[in-house]
Parts: structure tokens; C-alpha cells; sequence
């Protein structure tokens, strides 16, 4: 994200939408959405907005919730249908715009867009659920019974990594529940977000539905965190934000998800199949170069296969042709932005200090084409200890630290080691150690013989210890972020009735 100024303005001025209109930030100040493969490329120009938009936006959606919670489920899930149906539409046009702005390769963009398609088609159908509970009542004549309710405004801030994805994983329940939204989206990843806005706006949801207010992360997302008039906070980011979300909405005793950083691992056992686990390694460590919340950080290999796996792994590494996302041959992208390259690079010297073999990559990427972007060689440590910062610590690049292990017990003794549980995985053909894995590895997510990526939207998403507060997204646990439960009891005896007491 940079300023703009009058001479670099592009032709792409995008706007907020607010009660059902498409305006500028009140301050009239606007920012640049640049293209991570070639930075010279202006993807968009947007609102820099700050507390007076996100009053206006939250004020829209406040006003709006009085029909929206009215209108039946099964209706606001036919809604839900029509936009996935014309995300379908528009996948391959809004995957393009999505890899100019965030950098990850056409068939990841592809696969973002598809996961906002899922989410959508999948939540229609919640409509005609949205189950609540019957259950017998301990005196007679009374029925006993739960329900869903709608909460009110919430308050959506997401990350660039998944920029249609994680947005519509937060929007489409929020909605289906009978909420309105104020959704802030990540300053790097504006435009795919403003072109669900318009799918959104086109398919019909009534003014004031679903805000969108672009900005920074404290000009826009502050005020809408402490904003009294927004009951759910839903954050998806680093844990060093989330942590000071989290407390902000505490003191406010405001509902909040927060789903957080991780340090993902792969363990590949002696007896696993090698070539699977190679591919999947590589996928999981490079994809999106690295830039995932479940990307693998660490490989955890069992000592008989460590050395030798080590060596196809940074051979195939060593290959990985990087470029331009929009360019099918090309397998990892850029990283979002400078000051990400140099976080990573700056993380990568501590890995060396620290006494690390640096087996390949350790560096930015700068020839040729590739100057013109922020792209980062993908790297792999051998001779990591779990104690090392780069063992422990979220890097969110193409940066990968191998650990060797004896045995099981060790491995999911070193997979646990860390403060974050996102995602793990266990490559092995033993069914007794993948049950072991299963019970213990403490992560959200367990993959036997996959990588640690590869999430589907009708399954719980979220992680234990430091990557979240308890929530779960996607499938039907998401709901319960999105709605609050009432108890609800009908006496038809004629006479009062007292619980606990007329036994
Ligand atoms: P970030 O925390 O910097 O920003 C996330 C969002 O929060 C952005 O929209 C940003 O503008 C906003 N923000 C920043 N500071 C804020 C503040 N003080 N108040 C309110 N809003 C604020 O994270 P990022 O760099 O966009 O994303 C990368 C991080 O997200 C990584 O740590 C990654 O692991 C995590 N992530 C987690 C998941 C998950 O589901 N667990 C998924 C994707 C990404």
C-alpha cells in the first residue's frame, strides 16, 4: 500500500460501498493497490477511509439489519445461491484481477475464487436449516426448544492472502444468519474484494446489507473494532494483531473470532510413501509461496529417510520456476510486498546466526524479469533445533525448516512444541501411528498422507493454542459466531409451573 498523489492516479478508482452507494472516503484520501510481480503496475486506486466512514458504514448496515433479520432464512439463502452462481461467472476474470494484486499463480487465484463459490452454494443451503434443538422439558405440558438468532452488525477484517476466500467464509454465514456487515478488507488485497461487492450489489442483497470500507488497519479497522454499534468482530490475521483485537473487544464484552498465525508442520515417517510426501512437501512449503496461514513451515523427518529425502526435496526446490502468477508455466509468485521480502529475508540471517544449513535459496530473487517484483528464492534449513527462532516462529514465506526426529513419539513431541496449532500433518502406511497422529498432534487440522494445506469449506477451519480463540469457521460451526442461541419454553399447562422446585 502506498499514498497516491495526483500524478500517479490510475485509471481504476475504486470507492467504499456504503447503504447501497459507491463513495469516496470522506477524507477524500486514497491509496494504491499495487501488483506484487511488477510493482510499477498500479492495480487500483482506493478510499483511504477512517472513523467517520466506518460511522457511516456501520450506521447503514444498523439500519438495514430491521429487514434483513426479518427476511426468512431459505430467502436469504436463495440470495447467498445467486452470488455464488455469478461468482461462477466471473471465476476466471476475478481469479486474474485477484493474482495482479496479491501475486499467487492463476491456478491458487482460480482455487480462491472457487472457495468463495463453495462457501456460497454451501451456506445456501444452511438456509433451510440453521437447525436449532427440541428436547423433552422436565414438566409436563411444556415444549422446550432452541433457536438461532441473528446478533446484529458485525465487523469483518481480513488478511491478503485469500483475498475473496476469507472474506466470503466470514460474509456468507454472517449473512445466512440475518446479520449485516461492515467488512474491512486487507489494504494490499483491496480490488477481488470490491469486485465481490459488485457480484453482491448486482444479485440484489438491499441497501445496507453488506458495507465495504477500504483503509489501513488503523485508520479503518480501530474504529470498527471499538465501534459501540457493531456487535461481532470476525478477524482473520497475525496473532500479534489478533491478540490486541482480541483484548480491545474484551473490554467491550463484544463476540470476536480470531483465527491466527500458525507454524505447520509435515511429518514424513520411514515407512511413508516418499514421493507423495516429496510432493506434498513441496506444495505445502512454496504454494502461494509460502504465504499461508497452513502453509508448511517445518518438516519433520524420521532419521532413515531424513537425509535422503532432504536431497530430492532441495532438488526440486532448487527448480521451482518463479514469475509472473498470470503466466501458467510459473509455480511460485512473489511475496505481497517489500516490507514483507525483508521481514523474510531478515528472519532467513537469524536462521544462518543461529547455526542453520542453508541448503538452498537465502535470498531475493532479482534477475531478469523477476527485478521488477518482490520475489524471494524458496529457501530450505536442514540441521534445524526445535529450539531455533525459525522452528518457533511464523515466517509467512517460501521458507522451509527441516528437523530430524527418531521415531514418532518425537516427532509429534516437536510438532506440538510451539505456541500456534493450525494445521499438521503425517505421511506414514502405519494406521496405528496416523490413529496416534490423529489423537495427539494438538492442531486444528490433521491431513494423513496430504499436506498441510488443502482445507474444504464444509469442514471445521481453525487452530488450537495460539491460532485462535476457540472459534471455528467454515462448516456448520461457523454459525455459532454468527448467531446467538435462545432458550425458548412453551407452557401450555394453564398454571405455573416451576423448574427445579414441583418435583
Ligand atoms: P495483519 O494482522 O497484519 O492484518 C490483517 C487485517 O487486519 C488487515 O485487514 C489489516 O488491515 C487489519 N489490521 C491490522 N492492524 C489492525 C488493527 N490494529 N486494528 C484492526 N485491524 C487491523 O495480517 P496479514 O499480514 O494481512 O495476514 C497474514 C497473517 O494472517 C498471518 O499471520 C497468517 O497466518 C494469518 N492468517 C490466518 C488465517 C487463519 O485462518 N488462521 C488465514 C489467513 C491468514
Amino acid at each position: 500500500m502506498t499514498t497516491t498523489t495526483p500524478e500517479t492516479r490510475a485509471k481504476t478508482e475504486y470507492r467504499n460501498w456504503i447503504g447501497g452507494r459507491w463513495v469516496p472516503a470522506a477524507s477524500g484520501r486514497t491509496f494504491q493497490d499495487l501488483n506484487p510481480a511488477r510493482h510499477d503496475e498500479i492495480v487500483g486506486v482506493f478510499p483511504q477511509s477512517g472513523a467517520d466512514d466506518v460511522d457511516r458504514a456501520v450506521e447503514a448496515a444498523a439500519k438495514a439489519f430491521d429487514s434483513w433479520r426479518l427476511t426468512p432464512a431459505p430467502r436469504r439463502g436463495e440470495l447467498l445461491l445467486q452470488i455464488g452462481l455469478r461468482l461462477r461467472e466471473r471465476k476466471e476474470e476475478i481469479a486474474r484481477l485477484m493474482t495482479r494484486e496479491m501475486g499467487k499463480i492463476l491456478t491458487e487465484t482460480r482455487g480462491d475464487v472457487q472457495e468463495g463459490i463453495d462457501t456460497a452454494f454451501y451456506m445456501s443451503g444452511e438456509g433451510r436449516r440453521l437447525y436449532g434443538d427440541t428436547t423433552p422439558s422436565e414438566l409436563p405440558n411444556k415444549l422446550a426448544l432452541s433457536v438461532r438468532q441473528p446478533i446484529g452488525v458485525c465487523g469483518l477484517i481480513t488478511p491478503w492472502n485469500f483475498p475473496l476466500a476469507i472474506p466470503t467464509w466470514k460474509l456468507f454465514p454472517a449473512l445466512l444468519c440475518g446479520n449485516t456487515v461492515v467488512l474491512k478488507p486487507a489494504s494490499d488485497t483491496p480490488a477481488s474484494v470490491a469486485e465481490l461487492g459488485r457480484v453482491i450489489e448486482e444479485c440484489g442483497v438491499p441497501p445496507g446489507v453488506v458495507n465495504i470500507v477500504h483503509g489501513s488497519g488503523k485508520e479503518a479497522g480501530t474504529p470498527l473494532v471499538e465501534h459501540p454499534g457493531v456487535r461481532v468482530i470476525s478477524f482473520t490475521g497475525s496473532t500479534e494483531v489478533g491478540k490486541m483485537i482480541g483484548g480491545a473487544c474484551g473490554q467491550r464484552l463484544k463476540r470476536c473470532s480470531l483465527e491466527l498465525g500458525g507454524k505447520n508442520a509435515q511429518i514424513v515417517m520411514q515407512d511413508g510413501d516418499l514421493d507423495l510426501a516429496l510432493e506434498g512437501a513441496l506444495w505445502g512449503a512454496f504454494g502461494t509461496a509460502g504465504q499461508r496461514c497452513t502453509a508448511t513451515s517445518r518438516l519433520i523427518l524420521d532419521r532413515p529417510i531424513a537425509q535422503r529425502f532432504t536431497e530430492m526435496l532441495v532438488e526440486r526446490a532448487r527448480k521451482l520456476r518463479l514469475g509472473d502468477g498470470l503466466d501458467e508455466s510459473v509455480e511460485v509468485g512473489p511475496v505481497i510486498n517489500e516490507a514483507a521480502r525483508k521481514r523474510i529475508h531478515s528472519e532467513v540471517e537469524v536462521g544462518q546466526r543461529e547455526g542453520a544449513r542453508l541448503l538452498t535459496g537465502g535470498e531475493p530473487a532479482t534477475e531478469g524479469a523477476l527485478a521488477r517484483g518482490w520475489f524471494y528464492r524458496p529457501t530450505i534449513f536442514g540441521g534445524v533445533t526445535p529450539d531455533m527462532h525459525i522452528a518457533q516462529e511464523e515466517i509467512f514465506g517460501p521458507v522451509l525448516a527441516i528437523l530430524v526426529v527418531d521415531g514418532l513419539e518425537e516427532a509429534i513431541q516437536v510438532l506440538n512444541g510451539t505456541r500456534y496449532g493450525l494445521s499438521s500433518s503425517i505421511y506414514t502406511r502405519d494406521v496405528n501411528a496416523a490413529m496416534r497422529a490423529i489423537r495427539d498432534l494438538e492442531a486444528g487440522i490433521t491431513y494423513v498422507n496430504g499436506p498441510t494445506i488443502g482445507a474444504e469449506v464444509h469442514l471445521p477451519f481453525g487452530g488450537v493454542k495460539e491460532t485462535g480463540n476457540g472459534h471455528r469457521e467454515a462448516s456448520h460451526t461457523v454459525l455459532d459466531i454468527f448467531s446467538e442461541w435462545k432458550a425458548v419454553y412453551v407452557d401450555y399447562s394453564g398454571k405455573l409451573q416451576r423448574a427445579q422446585i414441583d418435583r
